[in-house]
């Protein structure tokens, strides 16, 4: 019996809500069905094949330069971010094997590989989406409700930008940077990421990444993050953020 394919729908959002640190996977598991209407509904989960697959770019590979590059925009979404998508299907389908053998001893292993494949496969999805060319919605500034979140929880813009770049160039090897929402307090903050997923703020709904890990950058900026990260500035889809944001506080 074939039964490390057959993951149903509610077991692997089961398994994805035990993730705990991202509101994208708590959105999707609060109900029987993604959100509709959101460009993350449902992470490319694909209920004929009973996998995650891999979402399209939302833009063309040279779309963000000259600030990213074409060939570090395909080389990370098709490769890195697939094989994060491949980690995440290969983690759910083990556990449900261990499960299936009542297998104790893989139980560590594996979900230790769900916490980093699965938050490879938000973050990614998400930093995708935070982005868009300059100037056709990259880049500016952020208006609204979530403006006024920024001004009343960092200050003022400038002071919450200067924050989130030192946060993310400052990032001990690889890791990210984040801007998210806190909904028990209902307070922004900026944290670091390392790795994958570690340092998350608990419960936190992750609104804006910066990836910092060296294939995010190294092609075009080798060694410098701090510039490639005052770069990202210019890319920033601040009606995305907004959205997203309006979609976890509500
Ligand atoms: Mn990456």
């Amino acid at each position: 019996m074939d039964n490390h394919t057959g993951i149903d729908r509610r077991g692997a959002l089961g398994a994805m809500a035990l993730l705990g640190a991202t509101g994208a996977f708590a959105a999707s598991a609060s109900g029987a069905q993604p959100a509709t209407g959101s460009p993350l509904a449902g992470l490319g989960w694909d209920s004929a094949k009973g996998e995650y697959t891999l979402p399209p770019l939302p833009y063309d590979y040279a779309a963000l330069e000259p600030h990213i590059d074409a060939q570090t925009m395909q080389i990370h979404h098709d490769k890195h971010h697939a094989g994060y998508v491949k980690g995440l299907n290969n983690a759910l389908a083990k556990l449900a094997e261990a499960r299936q053998a009542g297998d104790a001893g893989l139980i560590a292993h594996w979900s230790k590989q769900l916490s980093f494949h699965g938050s490879g496969h938000v973050n990614h999805t998400l930093f995708w989406l935070g982005m868009a060319p300059s100037g056709k919605g990259g880049g500016g500034e952020p208006s609204g409700s979530l403006r006024a979140a920024i001004d009343r929880d960092f200050g003022s813009f400038d002071k919450f930008s200067w924050q989130f770049r030192e946060a993310a160039k400052s990032v001990e090897g690889s890791g990210w940077g984040w801007l998210v929402f806190e909904p028990l307090g209902r307070r922004l903050a900026v944290i670091q990421g390392e790795n994958q997923q570690k340092l998350m703020l608990t419960g936190a709904a992750p609104l804006l990444g910066l990836d910092v890990w060296e294939h995010a950058y190294y092609l075009k900026y080798q060694n410098r993050r701090a510039e490639y990260v005052d770069a990202f500035m210019n890319v920033v889809n601040w009606g995305f953020v907004q959205s997203r944001f309006a979609e976890v506080s509500a």
